[in-house]
């Protein structure tokens, strides 16, 4: 835990140390009090500029008043039912979700999280197919639970005893750290070939599912470059795979587009959603296809938690949908994103640990490097530009669980003004200089 000697509320933090569990963090040295906008607040009255979107999920910043609003209207008339009793907001949603997405992703399942989605999506494939096997990336993360955590190789998978058997990790397509070059460059194709050369020698033949990120985000920012979601489908199909796409954080306009799989105009055959579905509160989706969910269902498909089906988070992804379309963010994220693309850009021009940037739309990082030409990670500047920024009032998060990398997240809300946006470059420009200055 990170206590800082000047925090305030020394009780707070010491109630804190107390009674919580260490779920990981460290925690950041401030008791949060009020979030609005683009800010959250602490109990200083300090205002700290958001460019995580809450846990990337707040794509339309805090308390934005469609959410204010729906929250307050369903709370008051609608809560929450038994799982299998419906309600419009669902039927609405799932609606909306399938007008959404191409053919035929049109049957939908509501649930909370993302770990949650991705489990059953993962069994909706084990049913279809009749295998387990489960294909994943290096650097990926699809959550906590169960199959969501085997199919997970981001953060540390020590220490819980036997995982799922079945999970089988290729290696990410990482243009920045490439395995397998051709001319100086990562050679993604090569790179799959051999990749599923070693499935194939691994599976004892029950391949299920392929589940992959459309940009590895907790992983570091990596980007599926053009033409590998086709190549990838076209493997998991040869093999009678199912290949689900998780887009927690991709998904709903974060990359510019509705969905990220759609600059690639590859259907998934299992799309997940979460984060950016809920604008900041609990609401996950999977989507499929008509034949798939039929197949499911026939073979005694069975999901069930507390929420399936709840009305007020449907009520809420509706609201998200809506203002999506009526404030018209996906335009919003391209062109905040180029904005944000040419501030980095202009960032590695002047501070030699930039190493690269990458992402797309309002989902980008930097990856901070102690050497250019080695591109060792800078693991210890990375934490000291992060706390760097958070002293000077920006909230930004260093993804570097796998170790392999240092690469800073930059995630702002689609609804950031571009003055705040600025704002945010600026703080990161004088946390670089003076945590470079710093030595
Ligand atoms: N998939 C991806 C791509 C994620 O980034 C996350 C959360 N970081 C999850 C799944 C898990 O979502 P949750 O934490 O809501 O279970």
């Amino acid at each position: 835990m990170t206590l800082s000697a000047a925090a305030p509320a020394a009780d707070f933090w010491r109630a804190a140390e107390r009674h919580l569990i260490r779920y990981g963090g460290p925690f950041t040295p401030a008791v949060i009090e009020r979030a609005a906008g683009s800010y959250v607040y602490d109990s200083t009255g300090r205002a700290i500029l958001d460019f995580t979107s809450g846990q990337m999920s707040g794509l339309l910043g805090h308390s934005h008043p469609a959410i204010v609003d729906t929250v307050q209207h369903m709370v008051s008339t609608l809560d929450h039912l038994f799982s299998w009793m419906l309600s419009r907001p669902v039927v609405d949603l799932a609606t909306a979700l399938a007008e959404s997405l191409p053919d035929p992703l049109s049957k939908v399942l509501l649930l909370s999280t993302g770990g949650e989605s991705n489990e059953a999506a993962v069994r909706l494939a084990k049913l279809y197919t009749g295998g387990y096997e489960v294909v994943a990336l290096s650097q990926s993360y699809h959550g906590v639970t169960h199959a969501s955590a085997a199919a997970s190789y981001s953060v540390p998978r020590r220490g819980y005893g036997p995982v799922i058997p079945g999970n089988i990790v290729i290696p990410a397509p990482d243009a920045y750290r490439p395995t397998v070059m051709r001319d100086g460059r990562l050679d993604w194709r090569a790179q799959l070939d051999q990749a599923f050369a070693m499935v194939d020698a691994q599976s004892v033949g029950s391949l299920a599912a392929c589940i992959v990120e459309p940009i590895l985000s907790t992983g570091g920012i990596i980007e599926l470059p053009p033409g590998y979601l086709a190549a990838l489908k076209a493997k998991c199909h040869e093999r009678g795979m199912l290949l689900i796409l998780d887009e927690a954080q991709t998904g709903l306009c974060r990359t510019g587009d509705w969905y990220a799989f759609q600059r690639d105009g590859v259907t998934p055959d299992i799309i997940t959603l979460s984060k950016t579905l809920g604008a900041g509160l609990p609401l996950s989706a999977v989507v499929t296809s008509p034949e798939i969910e039929e197949r499911c269902h026939e073979r005694g498909f069975y999901f069930a938690t507390t929420h399936t089906s709840d009305p007020l988070p449907a009520a809420v992804g509706l609201a998200v949908l809506e203002t999506l379309r009526r404030e018209a963010l996906d335009a919003a994220a391209r062109r905040l994103g180029d904005r944000l693309r040419a501030g980095l850009l202009d960032l590695r021009g002047r501070h030699e640990a930039v190493g690269d940037v990458r992402g797309r739309g309002l989902l980008q990082g930097i990856e901070l490097v102690t050497d250019r030409q080695t591109r060792a990670p800078a693991n210890a500047l990375g934490a000291a530009v992060t706390r760097a920024c958070f002293d000077l009032g920006l909230h930004l998060n260093i993804v570097q669980l796998s170790a392999v990398s240092s690469v800073l997240r930059i995630a702002p809300p689609l609804t950031m003004s571009d003055d705040e946006l600025d704002l945010g470059l600026s703080i990161l420009d004088e946390a670089l200089a003076t945590t470079r200055a710093a030595g």
